[in-house]
């Protein structure tokens, strides 16, 4: 398997019937005698087996989000896979197999999707597949299953195709919240930990275990992260959880000083669905991120290097922000490169777009009617630059962040 690939097409030939045509009194007969059978079988590099589909199928498909029935959707990790064929019949005379692979490339692309959820396994009122159909109508790609110290196997998730679901876990602590998602079981044991080296043992083993850890809502009026974060691994903040509102706020103005003190830190967003109420729905807010695939691997890891941009509902705004070869979450020389490029669309009349840099905030645009904008910004000093569009929701009240996005960075 060469490295990058999205899909996987495998196809096989050889003779399975044999017989010649004799003349016969109205016509001719060609009898149709099984000579060959083949079964066919995949094994990925660490020797598990991927499928096995007896002789019935000459064709099949294996990704990370979906497979042929008979395989199991899987990522295809570079190095040797190997094609198993089960000699179930072969005519004296051998048998000669063909093979056709096709390999489907990764490539860029925006998939929205809700880090944080919760369904029937803790205080949900949705069934996974009941919360993941009705993701997939309200416009997201992918959907992020975390149930208060509930551990769930990707395998154990239902199929629901055009959706990525992704296993998570909110670990539920009274001191606070953080989810780990990605891993079917980011720690052994319960979520139990009484003092801060348990705690610490959580989130280190979640961390070897490839979990993305995410402090969860870290200012919430209920349930604030009072743990040192600084004292945990993790690897993105919750800046924006459920509606806008004071709480969210305040976790950007805390995750703006991280970066202000030089930190690279980045950030997403999660609706904490639990059942519909006003202003709660899955993708309030949505996380954008530009992936490799649409498989659970590519996301979290997008997501990682903060590639990615929180906006309040699927079908708000876009963003398309570089610099140079830079996209959101990248970090350049402040020497070689100093411009940003921004794209937006989806503006609303009286919209406000701005940048952010550790000095400053400059408005780029303040829409006089529905739009898109494209211009770029020039960095005064080192440091990062983010984008914000605010909005007025509710005419007459204050106008609120409709879209926040990851930096990029400028490095001395
Ligand atoms: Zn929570
Ligand atoms: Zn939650």
């Amino acid at each position: 398997m060469p490295p990058d690939v999205e899909s996987l097409a495998l196809t096989y030939h050889y003779e399975r019937h044999r017989g010649s045509e004799t003349g016969v009194a109205h016509g001719h007969f060609t009898p149709r005698q099984e000579v060959n059978t083949i079964d066919l079988g995949l094994i990925a590099p660490d020797g598990t087996e991927v499928g096995e589909t007896g002789s019935d199928k000459t064709s099949v498909q294996v990704s990370e989000t979906s497979a042929t029935p008979g395989y199991r959707p899987c990522r295809l990790v570079p190095g040797e896979w190997r094609i198993l064929l089960g000699a179930y019949k072969v005519a004296p005379d051998g048998v000669m197999v063909t093979y056709e692979l096709t390999f489907t490339p990764k490539r860029l692309r925006l998939l929205k999707g809700d880090l944080h959820a919760h369904t029937l396994a803790s205080d949900g009122v949705l069934t996974v597949e009941e919360l993941g159909r009705h993701a997939l109508r309200h416009g997201l790609d992918f959907l992020a299953i975390t149930d208060h110290n509930q551990k769930v196997a990707a395998d154990a998730l239902p199929r629901v195709p055009g959706l990525t679901l992704i296993p998570g876990i909110e670990w539920t602590h009274y001191k606070g919240h953080a989810t780990f998602t990605g891993v079917d079981r980011p720690y052994d044991g319960s979520f139990a930990a009484n003092t801060d080296e348990e705690v610490a043992a959580r989130f280190a083993s979640a961390r070897a275990r490839g979990a993305l850890i995410t402090i969860a809502h870290p200012f919430d009026e209920g349930c604030p992260f009072l743990f040192d974060a600084q004292a945990l691994p993790f690897d993105c903040i919750e800046v924006w959880n459920g509606p806008m509102r004071p709480a969210n706020l305040q976790a950007i103005g805390w995750w703006h000083n991280l970066l202000v003190a030089g930190k690279k830190i980045p950030v997403c967003g999660g609706s904490d669905y639990h059942r519909s109420q006003l202003f709660l729905f899955p993708g309030g807010p949505t996380t954008c991120v530009y992936t490799m695939s649409a498989g659970t691997s590519d996301i979290l890891s997008a997501l990682r290097s903060g590639h990615a941009y929180i906006v309040f509902a699927p079908d708000g705004p876009t963003l398309d922000m570089t610099a140079g070869e830079a996209m959101l979450g990248d970090s350049v020389p402040f020497a070689r490169v100093k411009e940003i490029q921004v794209n937006v669309t989806g503006l609303h009349a009286e919209d406000v777009l701005q940048v952010v840099t550790p000095q400053s905030s400059t408005l780029l645009l303040k829409a006089e009617a529905p739009g898109h904008f494209q211009g770029s910004y020039r960095m005064e000093a080192p440091g990062f630059a983010r984008v914000e569009i605010l909005r007025e929701f509710v005419p007459s009240l204050p106008a609120l962040p409709a879209l926040i996005s990851n930096p990029i960075y400028f490095e001395v």
